[in-house]
């Protein structure tokens, strides 16, 4: 679990760098977070990756040099895959053998190479942006793309460019692919919806023809949406297939590619996708001119899931006594789909009761019976809860009383898919990104708000009850300690660059094989040195929250209810006028 993570060091600076060519060699570890950089010049770092990896490897595509990336996840991900199946593996490939052989026979005889995406005749679209709650800032972005659709000429003339592909990425039941069909609902244009698995279904060979034809169709129903669901079925990274690939699933994927390239930018036809898998898309698919626009759908914080239930409780009974707010509190974790789940669920405890609203004693029992199987999916454990408010208010408190440190951008308790629990994210500031300059004081300021979550874990939990929350806070902690001893000479080991042209290592493996170019004494000198940065690093970090105490604890319980924290509500119940800077 990776709760807390602090700003990044350089990151943006290290997505221009790779921009103008100055990168020579990437290798990201998404399973670590991070991404070793090997620069032009020979020096090399290296940096934690957030949730922007996606950016990085489009950045990378994008770059003025041609440069190496090498991505460990592919390997990682086939690996536990094939681990995981065992023997079903075997199954699999037997079963793709056999269709393999019939499919010649049924190729030649049937007309399989037809799309299949049906084209919805607009009244039977009737879902509208009104139907989808909860999720206001992907719609907002989503509304933008529908009055292109509306009026295109009005916003060509206007010198606006439509996004040619629009990719929505989130949890499973968050809405995606509800929030398409309102998109189509609305923009009341001709809609063309596939699933990718309908691509490459049933026999092999008609993928890549299946997609030439629905774009054949969409070309003259121009202006139209056609919308891919799922497109991780057939945009999973090339060559990372069972048994060295899947030609089937490739040859579809790059007649995609081609049909995207294909089309005109202001064409009138919007690709719209959705996945939930945005991590194992081949990155042919995300570059500028194809999915070049993301769209998070993330599960519902509270009011979002309060106003997902009142949707659903349009069509349904339900006795005055039910509050929704209520229930909304009690469903921590619940994607959309789940809430309307619950409220079927308890719908069929009300038959049974034979009266005909449901009450809360029905919600009650349907609530039981859903979370059994899902305890480990929603954040119900209120005590878990706390202990990642405080990890994460510790962060954010520490950082607002740092002066040098990046501002606060939101605070959040909301699980993600990837395994973080919660974050708190952070704006640099753009003039210290640009100068390129790194202080002292800037980079000592990361790491006492990196320790923020620790520190905070500490003073209001004790040390025994500290937890492994902060792991990829402590890694930041020393990369960070350890640049600045050997790389800046901000340390009392002195002014020299001990990272040095003669001993360029990547940080990471000179972390990881304690293999370096000092000698014995530099080098427990500078673990000294780390050591001691941290310290004082963290006696900074408990000092400052414990003259915030009050408000640590008021903010934390905020955020236990609320969830998400933004910078201005964060700063107004801290008492802390205007982060300074
Ligand atoms: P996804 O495509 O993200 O997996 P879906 O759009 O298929 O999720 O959601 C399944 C169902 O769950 C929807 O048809 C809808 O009834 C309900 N649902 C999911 N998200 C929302 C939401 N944000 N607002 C209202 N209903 C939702
Ligand atoms: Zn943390
Ligand atoms: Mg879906």
């Amino acid at each position: 679990m990776n709760f807390g993570t602090p700003p990044i060091p350089s990151y943006s600076k290290l997505l221009s760098d790779i921009e103008a060519g100055n990168v020579k060699n990437l290798v990201l570890i998404p399973k670590r977070r991070q991404v070793e950089v090997e620069f032009l010049d020979g020096s090399a770092a290296l940096i934690p990756i957030f949730y922007n990896d996606q950016k990085i490897l489009r950045a990378a595509e994008g770059s003025s040099t041609p440069l190496s990336v090498k991505d460990v996840r592919g390997e990682e991900a086939l690996a536990s895959f094939a681990g995981a199946i065992g023997l079903g593996l075997v199954f699999i490939i037997g079963i793709t053998f056999l269709i393999k052989r019939s499919v010649k026979i049924a190729n030649k005889t049937l007309g399989f190479g037809k799309s299949q995406a049906r084209i919805k005749p607009i009244e039977e679209l009737q879902v509208r942006f009104e139907d989808v709650a909860g999720v206001a800032e992907a719609a907002e972005e989503l509304i933008e793309i529908v009055s292109f659709l509306k009026k295109p000429d009005k916003l060509i003339k206007l010198g606006a460019k439509t996004p040619k592909g629009i990719l929505l990425v989130g949890p499973p039941g968050t809405g995606k692919t509800l929030l398409a069909k309102a998109i189509a609902g609305e923009a009341e244009v001709p809609f063309f919806s596939i699933a990718a698995s309908e691509f490459v279904e049933l026999f092999v060979g008609v993928g890549a023809s299946r997609v030439r034809d629905l774009f054949a169709k969409a070309k003259q129903k121009s202006p139209c949406i056609i919308f891919i669901d799922e497109i991780d079925a057939v945009g999973r990274q090339r060559g990372a297939g069972i048994g060295g690939g899947n030609d089937e699933r490739e040859q579809t994927l790059n007649q995609l590619l081609t049909e995207m390239d294909g089309f005109a930018e202001n064409s009138g036809v919007i690709l719209l996708a959705a996945t939930n898998r945005a991590d194992v898309l081949d990155s042919a698919l995300t570059r500028p001119g194809r999915f070049d626009r993301e769209i998070y759908v993330s599960l519902p914080d509270r009011k979002g899931r309060k106003d997902i239930l009142a949707v659903h409780a349009r069509s349904r009974p339900i006795a005055k006594e039910v509050s929704l707010k209520d229930v909304a509190l009690k469903t921590a974790g619940f994607s959309g789909a789940d809430l309307e789940n619950l409220l079927n669920e308890s719908a069929i405890f009300t038959a049974r009761d034979s009266v005909n609203e449901i009450t809360n004693k029905h919600i009650d029992q349907a609530l039981e019976r859903l979370t059994m199987g899902m305890a480990k999916k929603a954040l119900n454990d209120s005590t878990q809860k706390r202990l990642i408010a405080y990890h994460e208010v510790g962060h954010a408190l520490v950082a607002a009383l740092s002066p040098m440190a990046d501002k606060i951008d939101k605070i959040t308790i909301l699980p993600r898919i990837n395994g973080v629990a919660g974050y708190t994210s952070f704006k640099p500031d753009s003039d210290v990104v640009d100068s390129g300059l790194i202080t002292k004081g800037y980079l000592y300021s990361k790491i006492v708000v990196a320790l923020g979550g620790r520190a905070a874990e500490t003073l209001v939990f004790g040390p025994e009850e500290i937890t492994q929350g902060a792991e990829s806070d402590l890694q930041i902690v020393s990369n960070l300690a350890k640049e600045m001893i050997t790389k800046f000479g901000f340390s009392e080991l002195g002014y020299v660059a001990l990272e040095s042209e003669e001993n360029k290592v990547f940080l990471g493996r000179n972390l990881l094989q304690r293999k370096s170019g000092y000698s014995e004494s530099t080098t427990s000198q500078i673990d000294y040195e780390i050591r001691k940065i941290a310290k004082e690093a963290m006696n900074e970090a408990m000092q400052k929250l414990k003259s915030k105490r009050d408000e640590l604890d008021e903010l934390a319980d905020l955020l236990v209810d609320r969830e998400t924290l933004n910078a201005e509500e964060f700063l107004r119940l801290a008492n802390i006028e205007k982060q300074a800077l």
